[in-house]
C-alpha cells in the first residue's frame, strides 16, 4: 500500500486562509479585514499593522525568510522581489524578524525595466505595488527558502496600470455594479455584490528534460522551429483520455499536491488529443483568484516537471502538425446571495432575468468581438486562431438547441412559449440506469460556447495570462448590462419594455449565434456574409484597443485610460516582434551551426561513397541520386537561410512599433516557414544517426 494521502489536512496548508486570519486576528481587525474585503473601503494602517505581524508569524513558523510583493507586469508571467524580514540587529546584537503594515500594503519596485508601452519614460521611474486584500497570501517554497508571496497591483507614480491586476480588479466592480442594476429589476434586493467567476482548463505538453536541452528551440522560443513529423501522430485518438503512463501519473499526482498546498482546487486531469499533451482543470473561483491561480498552477507545472526528469510546455503550438494548447476560460456571474445569472432553469422561455442577461451577453459579444478576439490573442496563439487549427478567429456564440429555439421563438414571433426539454437517455441496453440527458448537446468547434449555466471561451492560449480576456468580458457586458438598465430603470411597464428589449437585442445580435461546425471553411464564408470580422493575427487584433467603441468602453467603466489601452497596444507590437526576432535568430543559429554543417558532413560521406563504390567498379547511381537530392535541399536551405537573416536584419531597423510588427509577421515570420520546409526535408532524407537534433518521434512519443 502506497501512503495515505490526506487532502483535507495538506490543502492550503501554504495559504493564509480567511480562516487563519479568524484564528489569529483580533475580533475587531479581523471584521474591519472582512469587510474590506467584501465591500472595499480602506483599511487602517493600525488594522494593516495587526495583519502584517500576524501573517508574518504564521509565515515564519512555516520557515519563511523572506516576503514579497508577488505581481503581474505586462509580461504576462509573473514578478516578485524578495526582502528578508531582518531588522537591525538591538545593541546586544538580537535579531528581531519584523513586517509592519505598510510593507504589507505598499511596496516600491522600480519599475523603469517592465514594459509600460510609453507610459512613463525612464526617468520616472516610480512605480508601486498594492496589497489586494481579495487574494490571500500564500507561501512558495524552492530552492531561495520559504517566501512569503502578497499578491499586489502594480501601477505607476500616476496612477496608471502596469499590470493585469488592477484592470481585472477595475472590470469586477464595473461588472458587479451593472449587473446589480439588472436583478434589482426583477427585485434581488438582497444581493449587494455580483462576482464574475471563471474555470480555467489548463493544457500543456511535457517532453523529457534530456531532450529538450538538446534543442535551442525549445529552449529559446518553447516550440519547436524545424522538425519533420514522425509517423504516428494523434490520427488514431488514442491519447485523448487514454490511460496515464506511470511517470506522467507521479508527475500530475506530484502537481496536485502542491497545487493544494497553495489552496488551487486542482479537480481534473487527463491526457489530451496531442502525444504528450495533458490538461488539468480546477474548481472555478472569483475571477481575480482564479487568474492568481492560474499563473501558479502554470509555474508550478514548470518546477514539478523539473522534479521528475521533464520539461513542461506551455506553448499553444510546440509542434507542428499536432494539436495545441488552449485554456478554456469557463465564465460565470453570480449574486452573493446564490443566484448565478447565467443559470437558465428548466424553461428558460420563462425565465426573463435570464433571457436578458443572455441577449446582454449577445449584444457584447457582438458588438465587441474584435475586443474579445483581442483579448485572447498572443504571439503563440497565432499558430492556432485560424491558422492550422481550431477554433477559428472568427467569434460567434454557441448557444445549442435548447436556447436558440427559445431566441428563434421571440425573434420570430415576439412569444417564447415553450422550451425543449433533454428527456431520457436511449441506450438500447436494459441493465443500464436511465439518465436525464441535458436539453442541449455540446459543441467543440465554438470559440464562445453556453455550457449549460457559463459561458466557455475556448480561444485563450496555453501560455497568456487569463486577466485579459476576463477583463474584456467583465467590461463588455457591463456596458451591455448598463444600457438596458438606463432604459429599463425608467420605463412605465417594465414587463413590456424588457420584452422589447429583449426581442430587440436578440434581433439585433443574433447573427453573432452560430451553432454549426466551425472549423468548417462554409463558415468562414458564412460569417463574411454576415459581416463578423475574422482577425487573422495577434498583430492585426492590436488596434481593437484603441478604436473610439474600445476607448469609450473603457472609459466609461474607469477600467482602462485612453493612455493606458494605447500604452498595452504598443507593448504587444514590442511583444510580438521581440518573439519573432528570439525565434527568427534561433533558427538561423541551428540552421547555421547544427544542421547544415551536419548535412554537409552527410553529403560528404555520401560523395566519399559514390567515389569509393564507383573505384571498386560497382555501380554507385544510387548514392549519387541521394547525393544530388539532398544537395538540392541543402542549397535550398542555404539560400532561404540567407533570405532569412536579411529579412531579421531589415525587420530589426525598423523604429516604428507597428510597422515593425506587421515587418515581423508579413516578412521575417514567412521567410522562417520558408527555411524550415527544405530543413524538415533534409530531416527525413539523411541518416538518422546524423541528424542533429531529437526528433518529433523522440520529443513527443518517448516521454
Ligand atoms: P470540460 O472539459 O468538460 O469542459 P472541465 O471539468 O475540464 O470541463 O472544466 C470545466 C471548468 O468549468 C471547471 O474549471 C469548472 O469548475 C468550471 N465551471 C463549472 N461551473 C462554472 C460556473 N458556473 N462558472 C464558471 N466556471 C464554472
Ligand atoms: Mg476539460
Amino acid at each position: 500500500m502506497s501512503e495515505v494521502l490526506n487532502v483535507e489536512e495538506i490543502f492550503a496548508g501554504k495559504v493564509f486562509t480567511l480562516g487563519k486570519m479568524k484564528e489569529r486576528l483580533p475580533k475587531n481587525v479581523y471584521k474591519e479585514l472582512k469587510r474590506v474585503m467584501d465591500q472595499g473601503g480602506e483599511l487602517s494602517l493600525a488594522t494593516a499593522d495587526v495583519v502584517a505581524k500576524a501573517m508574518k508569524d504564521w509565515a515564519v513558523e512555516h520557515g519563511a525568510t523572506h516576503y514579497t510583493h508577488w505581481f503581474q507586469p505586462l509580461t504576462g508571467i509573473t514578478a516578485e522581489k524578495h526582502d528578508a524580514f531582518v531588522t537591525h540587529p538591538d545593541a546586544e546584537g538580537k535579531m528581531i524578524l519584523e513586517f509592519s503594515g505598510k510593507e504589507l500594503i505598499k511596496g516600491e519596485p522600480d519599475a523603469s525595466s517592465f514594459p509600460s508601452g510609453g507610459l512613463r519614460a525612464t526617468f520616472e521611474a516610480r512605480g508601486y505595488t498594492v496589497w489586494d486584500i481579495t487574494s490571500p497570501a500564500f507561501l512558495k517554497e524552492d530552492a531561495t527558502g520559504v517566501i512569503l508571496c502578497i499578491p499586489t497591483a502594480f501601477c505607476s507614480y500616476k496612477g496608471e496600470a502596469l499590470d493585469k491586476k488592477t484592470p481585472l480588479l477595475r472590470s469586477m466592480e464595473a461588472v458587479s455594479e451593472q449587473a446589480l442594476r439588472i436583478v434589482r429589476l426583477f427585485g434581488n434586493t438582497g444581493a449587494t455584490k455580483v462576482v464574475a467567476s471563471v474555470g480555467p482548463e489548463q493544457e500543456y505538453f511535457l517532453v523529457d528534460r534530456e531532450k529538450y536541452l538538446k534543442r535551442d528551440d525549445l529552449i529559446f522560443a518553447g516550440r519547436t522551429l524545424f522538425g519533420a513529423p514522425a509517423p504516428k501522430g494523434q490520427e488514431l485518438e488514442d491519447h485523448y483520455f487514454g490511460t496515464i503512463r506511470e511517470r506522467i501519473g507521479s508527475y500530475m499526482k506530484d502537481l496536485n499536491i502542491e497545487l493544494w498546498k497553495l489552496g488551487v482546487t486542482a479537480k481534473t486531469q487527463h491526457n489530451e488529443v496531442a502525444p504528450a499533451q495533458h490538461e488539468l482543470a480546477p474548481i472555478y473561483e472569483t475571477a481575480n483568484i482564479a487568474v492568481d491561480h492560474n499563473q501558479l498552477v502554470m509555474e508550478t507545472m514548470k518546477k514539478v516537471a523539473g522534479r521528475h526528469g521533464m520539461t513542461c510546455l506551455l506553448h499553444e503550438k510546440p509542434f507542428a502538425g499536432v494539436n495545441g494548447s488552449g485554456k478554456h476560460n469557463n465564465w460565470s456571474l453570480g449574486t452573493d446571495n446564490g443566484v448565478n445569472l447565467l443559470d437558465p432553469g428548466d424553461t428558460p422561455n420563462a425565465n426573463i432575468q435570464f433571457l436578458l442577461v443572455l441577449a446582454c451577453i449577445m449584444k457584447a459579444v457582438d458588438t465587441h468581438a474584435d475586443l474579445l478576439r483581442q483579448s485572447a490573442s498572443d504571439v503563440g496563439n497565432d499558430h492556432r486562431l485560424g491558422a492550422n487549427e481550431a477554433p477559428p478567429a472568427i467569434i460567434s456564440m454557441f448557444l445549442g438547441e435548447q436556447l436558440e429555439d427559445v431566441v428563434k421563438q421571440l425573434v420570430e414571433t415576439g412569444e417564447a412559449d415553450h422550451s425543449i426539454q433533454g428527456g431520457k437517455l436511449q441506450t438500447g441496453v436494459s441493465t443500464l440506469t436511465d439518465v436525464d440527458k441535458d436539453a442541449t448537446d455540446r459543441n467543440r468547434t465554438s470559440p464562445f460556447a453556453f455550457t449549460g449555466n457559463k459561458f466557455e471561451f475556448r480561444m485563450v492560449g496555453s501560455s497568456d495570462s487569463i486577466a485579459d480576456p476576463n477583463t474584456t468580458l467583465n467590461a463588455i457586458v457591463a456596458e451591455a448590462f448598463c444600457e438596458a438598465a438606463d432604459l429599463l430603470e425608467k420605463a412605465d411597464d417594465f414587463e413590456m419594455a424588457v420584452h422589447d428589449l429583449i426581442k430587440e437585442y436578440m434581433t439585433k445580435h443574433r447573427r453573432i449565434v452560430f451553432n454549426g461546425n466551425g472549423y468548417s471553411d462554409e463558415w468562414v464564408a458564412e460569417a463574411a456574409r454576415r459581416g463578423l470580422p475574422n482577425i487573422k493575427s495577434m498583430v492585426e487584433a492590436s488596434s481593437a484597443l484603441t478604436t473610439d467603441k474600445a476607448i469609450k468602453l473603457f472609459e466609461r467603466f474607469g477600467i482602462f485610460t485612453k493612455a493606458e489601452l494605447e500604452s498595452r497596444e504598443e507593448i504587444l507590437y514590442e511583444t510580438y516582434s521581440k518573439t519573432i526576432n528570439i525565434e527568427a535568430l534561433t533558427m538561423i543559429e541551428m540552421a547555421k551551426k547544427q544542421i547544415l554543417p551536419a548535412v554537409m558532413g552527410y553529403t560528404k560521406t555520401l560523395a566519399d561513397t559514390v567515389l569509393a563504390v564507383k573505384e571498386a567498379g560497382a555501380d554507385a547511381s544510387v548514392q549519387a541520386e541521394v547525393l544530388k537530392e539532398i544537395s538540392a535541399k541543402l542549397a535550398e536551405s542555404k539560400q532561404a537561410l540567407t533570405v532569412l537573416e536579411e529579412k531579421t536584419a531589415k525587420a530589426s531597423a525598423i523604429s516604428d512599433e507597428k510597422e515593425k510588427a506587421f515587418f515581423f509577421k508579413d516578412e521575417v515570420f514567412t521567410a522562417m516557414a520558408a527555411l524550415r520546409a527544405p530543413v524538415d526535408a533534409l530531416e527525413t532524407m539523411v541518416d538518422r544517426k546524423v541528424w542533429p537534433i531529437p526528433t518529433y518521434g523522440e520529443l513527443i512519443f518517448e516521454v
